[in-house]
């Protein structure tokens, strides 16, 4: 199990106005939208994904917008932050920017040693741009240039009362613990797709979240294949967990289980990927539905709010 999971594969998140939405990952974050569908589950609902070029497994940040939602409430037993890799050195460009798309939050520290801008997503959702050495290539929209583009997701942090079970949990995974400050433990996966980092943050005695917009749904983990997949989906019920059968979300297969501290996890393969129903210079561009959607076609067009 250790080495079929290679990291982040996306973050699926809950949010209010699909419009603003789309504005701040693509205009603010110059991030791309390789997919516009809707969630598979409930039809009625966008499911909007933004990543690099082609959505690469470890860039893709995903989002389930429903108009007029209520916030969420901050807790354990959820994500807390998601952070993003930029460039080093900056930070000072980037705290200028998020400021003129009138974001809100805006502030930076240090963790591990390196550089961090944290700010809030339209729907208070906590984000940080983290400096970091990254090889990854860099979507640049939104009119921000290469050197200071993001390169994908360096880590998610998961905030419990308790995170000792799920260290072990990471820890089968194949995650090393790498370090700890303050109340935050970092898990680091030595070869992956570079979202490699998990921080367990602890909050003894801490409220649990309310899901609504802004927080985060599920975290899903990297696996190559199908078959990656099974071996994993075994691993997990030999040890006890819970796992849905695999899934089919056409840009990739997915499985899911309840992580101990409450968090929903998901293993996705990287196969067939965003580009299986578009050409790549077009991905995001049209509303794709699922086959066993279609016939909602219509009706979708004229309730979706659009999002330009
Ligand atoms: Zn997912």
């Amino acid at each position: 199990m250790q080495s079929q999971i290679q990291g982040i594969h996306h973050i699926t998140s809950l949010a209010s106005s699909p419009a603003a939405n789309n504005r701040f990952f693509t205009e603010a974050l110059g991030l791309r939208r390789v997919k516009t569908t809707v969630n598979f589950d409930a039809p009625e609902v966008y499911h909007l994904y933004y990543g690099d070029e082609i959505g690469t497994p470890g860039t893709v940040m995903t989002y389930f917008p429903r108009p007029r939602s209520a916030r969420g409430k901050p807790g354990v037993g959820e994500v807390g932050t998601v952070s993003f890799v930029i460039p080093v050195g900056t930070s000072e460009a980037w705290k200028i920017r998020l400021a003129e798309f009138r974001v809100g939050g805006i502030t930076t520290d240090t963790l591990f040693g390196e550089n961090r801008v944290l700010f809030g997503g339209p729907d208070g959702e906590s984000f940080a741009l983290v400096e970091r050495e990254d090889t990854r290539a860099p979507w640049t929209g939104g009119g921000v240039s290469e050197d200071m583009a993001i390169r994908g997701f360096h880590s998610a942090s998961m905030r419990l009362r308790d995170g000792g079970a799920s260290a072990e949990l990471l820890r089968f995974m194949g995650y090393e613990a790498v370090g700890s400050e303050g109340a935050t433990m970092r898990f680091a996966k030595s070869k992956g797709n570079n979202a490699n980092h998990l921080d367990i943050e602890t909050v003894a005695g801490g409220k649990r979240a309310k899901q609504g917009a802004g927080s985060v749904h599920h975290i899903a983990f990297s696996v190559a294949d199908a078959a990656a997949q099974r071996k994993v989906r075994k691993a997990l019920i030999e040890t006890g967990y819970q796992v849905t059968p695999q899934i089919d979300r056409d840009y990739f297969q997915a499985i899911y289980f309840r992580s101990p501290g409450g968090i929903l996890f998901e293993i996705a393969t990287d196969a067939p990927g965003f580009d299986a129903d578009e050409d790549r210079a077009s991905l995001g561009s049209a509303l794709k539905l699922p086959k066993q959607h279609e016939h909602l076609r219509a009706e979708l067009e004229a309730e979706l709010e659009p999002l330009d």
